[in-house]
């Protein structure tokens, strides 16, 4: 499973990163969101899932 965060789409809600914060951090300069891995480890993929649905936007794209 690969993660992404879909730039023009994240509003910096912060959410992902709550709810994965081994696969998310924030921008310093606009808060908006990256991922600090582009391949999910195994034992991760709850989590991602958990990101994904939690963002009010719709912008952490998972692709299988
Ligand atoms: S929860 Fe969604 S909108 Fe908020 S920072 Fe994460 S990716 Fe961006």
């Amino acid at each position: 499973m690969r993660i992404r965060v879909d730039e023009d789409v994240c509003q910096g809600h912060t959410l992902c990163a709550m709810n994965a914060p081994a696969l998310f951090d924030l921008r310093a300069d606009d808060g908006h969101a990256v991922t600090l891995v582009e391949e999910v480890p195994g034992e991760l993929d709850a989590a991602a899932r958990l990101a994904a649905r939690g963002c009010p936007e719709r912008a952490v794209v998972i692709e299988e």
